[in-house]
């Protein structure tokens, strides 16, 4: 728990929780306890849990062994997307390994859950819910799932990279993770980048890189003929920057100020060719899509929203107001950071807007 803590290692599933922290919250509670990994991957863009599972997916389930010993929870619970079929036999096969070979006990038990496809499931709350076999609404907070989570029990629960980690900072230390960051940042980060860039696809660079940089460091420049004109820096949620605001070191807590977030880091990269409006209409018609309906202002909000980008003439002063109570009055993230495109686009996006 030290080693992680020091690490600087955080929730790579879009909230950044520092999971040495998680660890030791979880690990403090006596009796029953459980081990949730998130493998739901729903966030349009982030690809990157099922890379690392396709290319090393033993690795995965040492972390999370490592993970539950750690907190001494007995029963593990892993919710993968059912998109991912192949993936699905491979820990079929790597589970069964593992009780043949007795590297598991009797006493622990690997369960492996499917995801029916729900956006919203990828919340941890809602993800327990549908674990428990009912359908996928994201609880109230708190009580937190670290202290009331899977079964009413205190739950550990991690997004599939973040576990993806932990044998690696266990075998080279804490500072061989945290050396890696740049401008002031700790560790790796996995960037799923799509788009207009000559390479896009997973990208392991350093947290704080900026997006200038990983465009042209890491993605081999814009693809021919296109100018780099925006990006989404964390997914459909995360809000929406243009190109002169490029030099913002990417990670936990450097978006926020400017109305942003990293997210799970699923980075999408847009072009001159690339109308914005029609950009944000696509995310609100998703966010439309996905609300679970539990409450009034995502569930009518989201569709009210739709309605107004649909003109073409939007009604800024309206729409302002509506995604301020939208973030305000919706009881999970996905109502409360729907708007975020919305207010970007008219923050940033002034002169594409009629
Ligand atoms: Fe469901 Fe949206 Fe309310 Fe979240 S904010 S609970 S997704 S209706």
């Amino acid at each position: 728990i030290l080693s992680l803590k020091d690490s600087g290692l955080k929730g790579k599933g879009g909230a950044g929780f520092p999971t040495g922290m998680k660890w030791e919250i979880v690990s403090k509670y006596s009796g029953k306890k459980y081990v949730a990994v998130n493998g739901d991957e729903g966030e349009p863009g982030t690809f990157k849990d099922k890379l690392y599972l396709e290319k090393d997916i033993h690795r995965f389930f040492e972390g999370m062994l490592i993970a539950a010993w750690a907190v001494e929870a007995k029963d593990i619970y892993i919710y993968l997307r059912d998109e991912y079929p192949g993936i699905r036999e491979k820990m079929l096969r790597e589970i069964k390994q593992l009780e043949k070979n007795k590297i598991i006990d009797e006493s622990t038990t690997i369960h492996l859950r499917r995801g029916a496809g729900a956006y919203i499931c990828g919340e941890e709350s809602a993800m327990i819910e549908s674990i428990e076999g009912k359908r996928g609404l994201p609880r109230h907070k708190p009580p937190f799932v670290s202290k009331i989570g899977l079964f009413g029990k205190p739950t550990l629960n991690h997004n599939i990279e973040t576990v993806f980690w932990v044998r690696e900072i266990i075998e080279k230390g804490a500072s061989w993770f945290s050396s890696q960051g740049k401008n002031g940042r700790k560790g790796p980060h996995s960037y799923s980048v799509s788009g207009r860039v000559n390479k896009p696809g997973v990208k392991l660079a350093p947290a704080g890189i900026t997006m200038n940089e990983l465009i042209n460091e890491y993605c081999g420049g814009m693809e021919n003929g296109h100018k780099f004109y925006g990006y989404l820096p964390g997914g459909a949620s995360g809000g929406l920057l243009p190109s002169s605001m490029a030099n913002i070191p990417l990670d936990f807590g450097t978006l926020e100020e400017h109305g942003c977030f990293i997210g799970s880091g699923a980075i999408v990269v847009f072009s001159d060719k690339d109308d914005i409006t029609k950009v944000v209409l696509n995310l609100l018609r998703f966010f439309e899509d996905e609300s679970c309906g539990q409450c009034t202002p995502c569930r009518v909000g989201t569709e009210k929203a739709v309605k107004l980008l649909e003109k073409n003439d939007w009604n800024k002063k309206l729409l302002n107001e509506l995604v301020d109570i939208m973030g305000d009055a919706s009881i999970c993230g996905l109502g409360q950071a729907a708007g975020n495109p919305i207010k970007c686009a008219l923050k940033y996006f002034g002169q594409d807007i009629a």
